[in-house]
């Protein structure tokens, strides 16, 4: 079973913190239409025809759409791809593109999963960030949604910003517990080089983030989504009992997927690749009927280090069983080797032959996991 992820490379302005291959207009979004239908048919072999179990529209803003492009796009999937007949088939919208008539469009193209862009439910705080809607379109969105059938839901949140207090987080966060929604996707805000966020700090017009506040958001967070029944399933994400991203959770256990449009990724188990991030060359490359992409093999160790990184930062963990049938008695050992101290600050814990993060250890994920790399 295989994923398909589709970048949809435009916003209506730039948030200041992002750093996703994205552009603020709508420039060339035609003949990006047009290029993305043609690079789905030439990548047909990409994965030796598994079968599609989700598939995943990102961005950007993946809602600038319009519902005839979208469906132009899955029967182009359909056509050339075995699509299961259950697969997730999920759309990251931001809540000021969500509307009575776009959300049954979207239920009639089979879309089944909604990811809300909500990213905080202060006006303050999205205003600071240079988000395009308000606290009250995202609830209006999630609502919406409901009424109109949709099920299955995850919205958005960041954590971690300078002038976000612990009590306007704990409010942002029972705003997201009362909205009955089944996922949550919650992230600390990074200063990424060269984002506006970046340049507005390095000119003193923005304060700083200070990590220990968006610690105190983390634990605040696993604490209240516990109460309510939330699995941290991984360390960014919190879903109810069995309502995990599908999508993602396969990227997290290794399955293989393929990246369509600009700066999309693509995994096969033996190399990862990775297109042009630049909307023009994507273009121009599919209107000659060739791919722009970088390639990277995989070697033995690169496999060994995701398999830690990765299984450390989800709930499932690192079973040592897997790790010395996948990778040998050598790497096993160095492995159990290095991550004892951790186990002695109580950052991870050994049961039953897995290694999974403590809450604590959670905020510490990065590091731990390259301390473990293998090189
Ligand atoms: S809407 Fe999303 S992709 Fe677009 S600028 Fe904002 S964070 Fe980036």
């Amino acid at each position: 079973m295989a994923g398909i992820y589709i970048h949809i490379p435009f916003c209506k302005r730039k948030c200041h913190y992002c750093n996703f291959y994205s552009l603020a207009n709508q420039k060339n979004k035609k003949e990006f239409h047009k290029a993305l239908l043609k690079e789905i048919f030439l990548q047909k072999e990409y994965l030796h025809n598994e079968k599609i179990e989700s598939i995943y529209f990102g961005g950007g803003t993946p809602s600038l759409l319009s519902t005839i492009e979208i469906e132009e796009i899955l029967n182009t999937i359909q056509k050339n791809f075995t699509i299961n007949s259950d697969a997730e088939i999920d759309i990251e919208a931001n809540p000021d593109d969500i509307s009575k008539q776009v959300l049954k469009d979207y239920k009639n193209l089979g879309i089944n999963r909604l990811s809300i862009g909500t990213q905080s439910f202060d006006d303050g705080i999205l205003q600071s960030l240079n988000r395009i809607h308000t606290a009250k379109q995202s609830i209006d969105a999630v609502h919406l949604a409901q009424v109109e059938g949709f099920d299955n839901i995850s919205i958005d949140l960041i954590y971690g910003i300078p002038g976000l207090s612990n009590d306007l987080w704990k409010k942002s966060i029972d705003i997201a517990l009362s909205l009955n929604i089944n996922h949550i996707s919650a992230y600390h805000l990074t200063v990424e080089p060269n984002t506006a966020l970046d340049v507005l700090i390095r000119k003193k017009k923005y304060p700083k983030p200070v990590d220990e506040e968006g610690i105190v958001h983390s634990q605040l967070l696993m604490h209240q989504l516990k109460k309510h029944g939330f699995e941290h399933y991984e360390i960014s994400n919190y879903a109810l009992p069995c309502k995990y991203s599908l999508h993602n959770t396969n990227y997290w256990r290794q399955k293989t997927y393929l990246g369509l449009g600009p700066s999309a990724h693509s995994f096969n188990l033996k190399s990862r690749q990775w297109n042009v991030a630049s909307t023009v060359k994507y273009i121009e490359a599919l209107e000659n009927n060739r791919l722009a992409f970088e390639i990277e093999n995989i070697n033995a160790t690169d496999q060994y280090n995701e398999f830690v990184m990765l299984g450390l930062r989800t709930q499932w963990g690192v079973d040592e069983k897997e790790l010395s049938v996948k990778f040998g008695v050598e790497k096993l050992a160095f492995f159990k080797n290095n991550i004892q101290k951790y186990i002695q600050q109580s950052k991870v814990k050994y049961q039953n032959g897995i290694y999974r993060l403590t809450n604590n250890g959670k905020s510490f994920a990065d590091g731990i996991a390259s301390d473990l790399f293998y090189f």
